[in-house]
């Protein structure tokens, strides 16, 4: 592995960043030609009249800015089988299945190997820094990833989340056996159609490789909460495998059994140590490390709709570092972590400008339109790459190698800096508004902060929340903020509890619903507890619709169409409390 390491030209990744950076407006100008060019024969770009021009100003007059709904006719007829030249010039053959966690469904986006590419371009940059400051030589790395099925449409299209298709990719061993220590599990675990089994394996080789494991990782932070909670659970059964050598008989699946017999030889000795670690541990503090003396750091999505997890994650893992990685999305790579010290609360993206062509609406456009359906219709203007300014908020348009042509992301993001000529990016958040009954607005980040508050309530009690999520209720008069909370006992008093309703409701400070609180325009808030393994069931009903574990994100408003999700968790509550803090 070492040499392996060592053909991995880092100076020469670090070089090439250094020079697409500097000169990032004319890479992106170059990105467009290359991409416009590929794509010329498509009947999506034929049919705007772009006749073969390739320069951004044509771009931007002849091409319309739009969402996944505009898409979506032509998306259709890939999925159905025609396999003309739609949005690509070469054909599509597989589509991405994004989470869509925001929308309640999830929604198909184009893949292809120029897609691959960019992934194997942005795992690359950001291996180079990482190692640069976190030295990796050999050893394994316990990555907690899932690999979901992928299936044909009735169409014939093959179909997998985004982060199947990369791992499924036959490109994918050799790209990244430069970079990535091998995985502790064998690929039976990770390709298992499982994903309890998986986890609970994943466990047990990250174990029996104890000492070699170099890093702990995962796509997103979720995950790695996931699978060190499910520790605390299963971590006796773990022993008595590592004891007996022999595998629970809760895994079934034969693949995964057969490829564990090869790995699992009675270890009295490594169950007996685990045990007496995991009994000397207060309330699981500084597991990780405890288990892995030699882990480097924990690496993964953290940023966003992850941060609410990082206490906990912390928690795991003592001093070890936690490191953010990259920021991209289905329908393709944005930005990359080149500051891998800095905490993933300060953490920045630095946009690749080879990878796609990026544009970005300043934010205060779009302000006030995002309820109304139409919004398109104030026709957005966007700013270029190196137009943008520090401290300014955007929203993400994106056009990417596989068929996204001025496509709106949907994520809100801040300038930070530059790095040479590119932006370095905050993610800040989805764009969408979660919580609005009349006047008010408010963001995943404003339901964030409340909850952050409230929690310290909690916290007194020694008790966390293990996740949570919002439901705007009109079923009376006036309407009123719902949110449910899961909760890690179930000694919290009705007093502190009730506490933390009026807490989350005078947390809210924008003026709009201040004011209709005031007023009784909006009702009093609802805090509604939920039974321990509820936001579980929201996982697994999102992986019966095809998402993957390794991209779960919790929706952190639940609308009206998202009815299954609603009913999971109205038949799960066992307490509610309204606020008393406006009366
Ligand atoms: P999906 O296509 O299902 O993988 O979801 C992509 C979405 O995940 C993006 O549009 C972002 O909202 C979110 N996301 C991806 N990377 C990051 C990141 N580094 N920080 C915060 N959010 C992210």
């Amino acid at each position: 592995m070492l040499e392996k390491v060592e053909e991995f030209n880092m100076d020469k990744v670090i070089e090439e960043f250094e020079r697409v950076t500097k000169d990032a407006e004319r890479v992106q100008r170059e990105t467009l030609k290359r991409i416009l060019e590929d794509n010329a024969s498509a009947e999506y770009l034929m049919s705007l009249g772009l006749n073969g021009r390739t320069d951004p100003e044509s771009f931007k007059a002849c091409v319309p800015i739009v969402t996944h709904k505009e898409l979506e006719p032509y998306i259709n007829r890939i999925l159905d089988g025609d396999s003309s030249s739609i949005l690509t010039g070469k054909p599509i053959t597989t589509m991405s299945l994004s989470s869509g966690t925001t929308q309640g469904k999830p929604k198909y986006v184009p893949y292809n190997d120029e897609l691959f590419e960019t992934t194997v371009q942005i795992y690359h940059t950001s291996f180079a820094f990482r190692n640069r400051e976190f030295p990796i030589r050999g050893g394994k790395a316990l990555s907690f990833i899932y690999s979901s099925k992928q299936f044909k449409t009735k169409g014939g299209v093959l179909a997998g989340t985004a982060t199947t298709n990369v791992f499924r990719n036959p490109g994918f061993r050799h790209a990244m056996k430069a970079i990535q220590s091998p995985c502790c599990s064998p690929d039976e675990v990770i390709f298992s159609p499982d994903y309890h089994q998986s986890l609970y394996c994943h466990l047990l080789c990250g174990l029996i490789f104890r000492e070699e494991v170099q890093l702990v990782s995962s796509t997103f932070a979720h995950s790695l909460v996931y699978a060190f909670r499910t520790f605390e659970q299963v971590w006796e059964d773990l022993c008595g495998d590592i004891r007996e050598g022999v595998l629970n008989s809760k895994v079934t699946v034969p693949s995964i059994r057969a490829a564990m017999s090869q790995l699992l030889k009675p270890n009295p000795e490594l169950a007996n140590l685990i045990h007496k670690k995991c009994m000397g541990l207060s309330n699981w503090y500084g597991l990780i490390p405890e288990l892995f003396p030699n882990a480097k750091y924990v690496y993964g999505i953290m940023t966003g709709s992850m941060e609410p997890y990082l206490k906990k994650l912390r928690h795991y893992a003592a001093e070890l570092p936690l490191l953010t990685s990259d920021y991209g999305s289905s329908e393709g790579w944005i930005a990359t972590n080149v500051k891998p010290r800095l905490p993933p609360e300060l953490a920045t993206y630095t946009v690749l400008p080879q990878i796609g062509y990026f544009e970005f609406i300043p934010l205060k456009e779009l302000e006030g339109t995002k309820t109304d359906p139409t919004f398109l219709c104030i026709d957005p203007k966007p700013v270029g790459l190196s137009q943008v300014k520090v401290g300014e908020e955007y929203e993400i348009v994106i056009t990417n190698p596989a068929g996204l042509y001025r496509y709106m992301l949907g994520d809100v993001v801040k300038v930070i800096g530059f790095y040479n000529s590119t932006p370095e990016l905050k993610f800040v958040r989805r764009s969408n508004l979660l919580l609005t009954i009349n006047i008010d607005k408010n963001t995943e980040n404003d339901l964030q902060i409340a909850v952050e508050s409230a929690s310290k309530l909690l916290a007194a009690e020694k008790l966390e929340i293990v996740d949570y999520t919002s439901h705007i209720d009109l079923s009376k008069e006036p309407g009123h903020y719902v949110i449910f909370w899961e909760i890690s006992g179930d000694h919290a008093s009705e007093e502190v509890l009730g506490e933390c309703c009026n807490c989350l409701d005078k947390s809210f400070v924008d003026a709009g619903y201040t004011s209709s609180r005031k007023v009784n325009g909006i009702g009093a808030l609802e805090l509604r507890v939920v039974r321990r393994g509820t936001f579980q069931k929201i996982l697994e009903h999102y992986l019966g619709l095809g998402a993957a574990v390794s991209q779960f994100k919790t929706p952190r408003c639940v609308g009206p169409t998202n009815t299954r999700v609603l009913q999971i968790l109205c038949e799960n509550v066992v307490k509610n409390y309204l606020s008393t803090a406006f009366n």
